[in-house]
């Protein structure tokens, strides 16, 4: 650990005071607006998606839907210190889950890092409003796991690029409007070059996104064909190649650093739903389940530790790299370990679908979304403890 400075300023206090005054009076508002809490639908359904499009509008109103962004894109320029405070203030408040996320803490940090002017000048403000929502067209039928074996093509036409091929799992691409992929665009290459990394708008004639259910019973994933489809050039300001084209492979690889590590699940997830565990205890204890209630709420305490090490790792100058695997089995395991231990405490009760039940099933999830952990395991293996491949 670094030396770690765990007291906050009163400019960080006074932000957190307003975050959750903001966020108290705006979630019951937007609970009322649509019939009450417990009428807002999952996300991951069409009708939910619409509800919470209500949400991300209203948080980009009030300045808060991309907080650590500058206030030219529709952030307040927050530091990312006050980003982690207020994700806690926003999941301690019951905020529900951000359908934005993929745009706003997956590509908006590549758009940072590789977008041109141009381009952040275009994408961010529109994406920070939930007037542009992004999916993420990475997995195909054939490459998961193994994402360089990619065979979705992107060939080289006049004033553009004639794309072919399926992308699969996207999560809730029937209910976006643009996709950020990776194609290949040197037909000659294989695995990890001839990759590039494209901005596609999901309207182009000979994209064909449809949405399927999953076991849950939530329609929000889609399968992607392009047939033939038309990219042109100039369907977004500042063109569609993020990056280099070629050198998609290492601008996606910018990507899995935030989705595996700092801004997909930030520690305030976590907290609350420990702090709800406790509840739940509180209401039917039962000392059997005292020790690992313990036991998984101290993780979490120590996942925020771990996350407040990072910060201050980044903010003095180092990169995320590989110790973002690390993170993503954090969460991920952590998440699960949370919903098991609500499931023992609601017994037979947890038959019944509920908030916990759903929950445990998306945390399910967690170990095999954002590249699995046993592929999380063999990067650490290798890059962050020197074995050998074999
Ligand atoms: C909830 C959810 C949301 C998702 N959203 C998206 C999305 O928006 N966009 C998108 O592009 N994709 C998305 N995915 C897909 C996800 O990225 C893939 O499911 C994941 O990368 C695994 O690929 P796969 O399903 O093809 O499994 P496979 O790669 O076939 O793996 C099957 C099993 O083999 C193991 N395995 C494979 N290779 C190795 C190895 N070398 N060493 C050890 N074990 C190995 C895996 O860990 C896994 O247990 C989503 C998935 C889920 C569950």
């Amino acid at each position: 650990m670094t030396g770690l400075d765990l007291t906050w300023s009163p400019d960080e206090d006074a932000f957190r005071a307003e975050a959750a005054e903001w966020l108290e009076a705006n979630l019951a508002a937007w609970h009322a607006e649509h019939g009450g809490e417990d009428a807002i639908a999952s996300g991951d359904t069409r009708d939910g998606f619409a509800q919470h499009l209500d949400w991300e509008r209203r948080l980009h109103a009030g300045g808060w839907a991309a907080v650590s962004w500058p206030a030219e894109y529709g952030g307040r320029g927050a530091s990312l210190w006050e980003w982690l405070i207020f994700e806690e203030e926003y999941y301690r408040a019951g905020g529900p889950p951000r359908v934005t996320q993929n745009g706003i803490f997956l590509l908006a940090p590549t758009v940072f890092e590789f977008g041109t002017r141009d381009q952040q000048a275009h994408i961010l403000p529109r994406m920070a409003a939930a007037e542009d929502l992004w999916c993420q067209g990475w997995s195909e039928p054939g490459a998961g796991s193994d994402l360089a074996a990619i065979r979705c093509r992107a060939s080289r036409v006049d004033g553009g690029w004639r794309l072919d091929g399926q992308k699969t799992w996207t999560t809730r691409g029937a209910f976006c409007t643009h996709l950020f992929g990776l194609f290949r665009t040197d037909p000659e290459s294989e695995r990890h070059r001839g990759l590039s990394y494209l901005l596609v708008p999901l309207d182009t004639p000979g994209v064909t996104v449809r949405g399927f259910g999953r076991l849950d019973g939530d329609e929000g994933f889609a399968e992607v064909f392009f047939d033939g489809a038309f990219l042109a050039d100039d369907a977004l300001p500042g063109g569609v190649v993020l990056g280099e084209a070629g050198q998609g492979w290492s601008v996606a690889m910018a990507t899995t650093g935030s989705e595996r590590g700092l801004t997909l699940r930030s520690p305030g997830r976590f907290l609350a739903t420990a702090a709800r565990l406790f509840d739940l205890y509180r209401a039917r204890p039962e000392p059997r389940l005292r020790d690992r209630l313990v036991d998984a709420y101290m993780r979490a305490e120590a996942y925020q530790l771990y996350t407040l090490d990072t910060v201050t790792r980044l903010v003095g100058g180092a990169a995320m790299g590989a110790d973002s695997s690390i993170n993503k089995l954090w969460w991920s395991e952590l998440d699960v370990e949370l919903h098991e231990l609500a499931l023992d405490l609601l017994g037979a009760e947890a038959e019944v679908e509920g908030p916990w039940s759903k929950g445990w099933q998306f945390a399910l999830s967690g170990p095999i979304y954002a590249g699995t952990n046993e592929i999380q395991r063999n990067i650490a293996a290798e890059r962050l403890l020197g074995l050998p491949r074999r």
